[in-house]
Order: structure tokens, then sequence, then C-alpha cells
């Protein structure tokens, strides 16, 4: 069996597997994709210390980090189920092998769920972006929406306020779902719009990128076209945590609960990053929570009679 056995090989499961193999134990790391969302990324500027790079070049940088070490890489495989209870935690995995850990670290991240409308996915990186935090920069002193009125959809939409010229914020129910406070804030900002009862119907674009949507009131029928630069996608972001509902706790929005070591409801299994409730899905907080859940893993070994 593995010492510690990784599920997941984005900035987190990387991490984690390098802090795992300078224990000089033996780490394996499971991944249906190595390199995990940032392989659908273009710039990466808030990495610190790495002033500007691209997605797929940062994956191909967490990979050679980790081969840099003795850690078995499995790519392409997808987890399947989790068994735990005995001497060693069990993956199965949806081709009918089966791993073997001491330790496992949950890291299988995240998705943005998609309005799935023509244009998203052809514009997507080229004016359609789903985190503001990355890319609202790039749209300094450009027309923009937010699509979404929960929680993430307001802020995103205060934030992007304070660095673009306008935000046209999108609601498709007749109610705003966020915060009273959030709603407060963002109904005194002077360069933002509110609809309500809005479903946006398209993403249009040149060809390369995007310069506007179309969203029909909901009340009238009618179809309305709002030119802009970008459309921020915040109606949710899902775990990928689907295969574990049975085994091990997970929140309300399905993210694996950990403490502050990264211990999950199960002894012996640890997460990290996106799929947890680790708040702020970042790169660089999923790569430190990676290490630390490879710490606390390590921790457990040394204290475990499963030597
Ligand atoms: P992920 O990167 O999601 O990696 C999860 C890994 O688990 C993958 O290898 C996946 O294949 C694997 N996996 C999933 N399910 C299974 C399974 N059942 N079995 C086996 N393997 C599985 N963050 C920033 O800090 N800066 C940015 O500029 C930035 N831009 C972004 C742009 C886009 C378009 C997107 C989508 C995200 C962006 N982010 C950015 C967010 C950042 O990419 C994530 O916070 C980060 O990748 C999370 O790392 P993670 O390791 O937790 O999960």
């Amino acid at each position: 069996p593995y010492d510690v056995l990784i599920v997941g090989g984005g900035p987190a499961g990387a991490a984690a597997a390098v802090y795992a193999a300078r224990k000089g134990i033996r780490t394996g790391v499971v991944a249906e994709r190595f390199g995990g969302q940032v392989l659908d990324t273009m710039a990466i500027e808030n990495f610190i210390s790495v002033k500007e790079t691209e997605g797929p070049k940062f994956a191909a940088a967490l990979e050679e980090h980790v081969r840099a070490y003795d850690v078995d890489i499995m790519n392409l495989q997808r987890a399947s189920r989790l068994v735990a209870g005995g001497k060693l935690v069990e993956v199965q995995l949806a081709d009918g092998g089966v791993l073997k850990g001491k330790t496992v670290i949950l890291a299988t991240g995240a998705r943005w769920r998609e309005v799935n409308v023509p244009g998203e996915r052809e514009y997507r990186n080229n004016g359609v972006a789903y985190c503001p935090h990355c890319d609202g920069p790039l749209f300094k002193g450009k027309r923009v929406a937010v699509i979404g009125g929960g929680n993430s959809g307001v802020e995103a939409a205060i934030d992007l306020a304070g660095v673009v010229q306008h935000v046209t914020l999108i609601e498709f129910s007749d109610v705003l779902r966020a915060d009273a406070v959030l709603q407060r804030k963002l109904k005194s900002l002077p360069n933002v719009t509110i609809i309500m009862s809005a479903q946006t119907t398209e993403i249009h674009g040149d060809g390369k990128k995007v310069n506007g949507l179309t969203y029909k009131d909901r009340n009238t029928g009618e179809l309305v076209k709002v030119e802009l630069e970008g459309v921020f996608v915040q109606i949710g972001l899902v775990p990928n945590t689907e295969w574990l509902k049975d085994t091990v706790a997970l929140s309300r929005h399905g993210e694996i609960e950990v403490d502050a070591r990264g211990q999950t409801s199960l002894p012996g299994v640890f997460a990290a990053g996106d799929c947890t409730t680790t708040p702020y899905k970042q790169i660089i907080i999923s790569a430190g929570d990676g290490a630390k859940a490879a710490l606390s893993a390590f921790d457990h070994l040394i204290r475990s009679s499963v030597a």
C-alpha cells in the first residue's frame, strides 16, 4: 500500500505529493486529468512569485515538480468509491482497479456551473470568465455583466465595480438571494445596473472576443441586447465529490468538511483545495492546503500503529 495516496492532480494534489515525497514515504497520485482546472486557464497573475504565466505552462510545471520526486503518478484514472474503516483506506477506480493507502488525501477540486447558452464555451477565456479574483483586472475600464444574484454573484459585482467601468448584474428570479448587507452595498454603487427576472439566452462575440449578451425579460418575453466586453458566470461552484456522498461528511454544498489540519470525518483521510470547505477557491490557497494535508497525513502515520 501507499503511505499517502492522493486523489486529484491539481495544485492541491501536486503540493501534497511533493510534501509527502519529501518525507521519504511511499506516495501515489491518481488523477483523472493531471493539472486540474489550471489546464483551462489562460493568464495566471496571482500565484505569488510568478508574476505572469499561462495555465498549461503552470500545469506542466506542477507535473515537473512532482516528477522530480519518487511519486507514482497514475493519470487518466477516475476514482469512483472510497472504502474506509479497515486498517487501510481503499480507493476503487472506475476501470475496476483498487488502490490502497495507509492515509488518503482527497484533492478532487471543483468545476464552475455553466449557464449553457450559445457563446459561453466559444468565448471562454475570451470574455467569458468565472473567477473575479483571477480575471477582474483584465476588464479594467470595460463593461461587464455578472450572471447570478446569489452571494457569489453579488460579491463579484461589488468587487468588479471597483475595477471595471460598468457592471450589469443579471438575476433569473425576481429576488436577489444574496445577504441583505451585500445587496445594500451593491445598490449603493453608481456604476452597477441590476436586472431581475432576466434569463440570459446568448453571449455574443465578433468571432474572437465577447461583445454583448442577450437576455429575455421573463415578465414581457422581450429580448434585450446589452453591449459589453465581459461576462462573469457566478451561478455556483460544484465540488467533485459526488463519488464520496456515502463515506465522508460533506457540507450542504457538497464540500468535504475539514478542520484546520485538513482532517475529514474519517480517520486517516484528509482533504485539500477546492473540493473542501476551505474558503476562497484559488491556486495558491489549494497548494497551501495540499501541503498542510500532506503534513497532517505524515503526522497521522508516525502516531499510528499501521507502520
Ligand atoms: P483542481 O484544479 O480542480 O484539480 C482537481 C484534480 O482532481 C484534477 O486533477 C482532476 O482531474 C482530479 N479529479 C477530480 N475528480 C476525480 C476523481 N473522481 N478521480 C480522480 N481524479 C479526480 N485560480 C487562481 O488562483 N488564479 C487564476 O488566475 C485562476 N484562474 C482560473 C480560471 C479558470 C477558467 C478556472 C476554471 C479556475 C481558475 N482559478 C484560478 C481557480 C483554480 O484553478 C483552482 O482554485 C485550483 O485549480 C484548485 O486546485 P485543486 O487542486 O483544489 O483542484
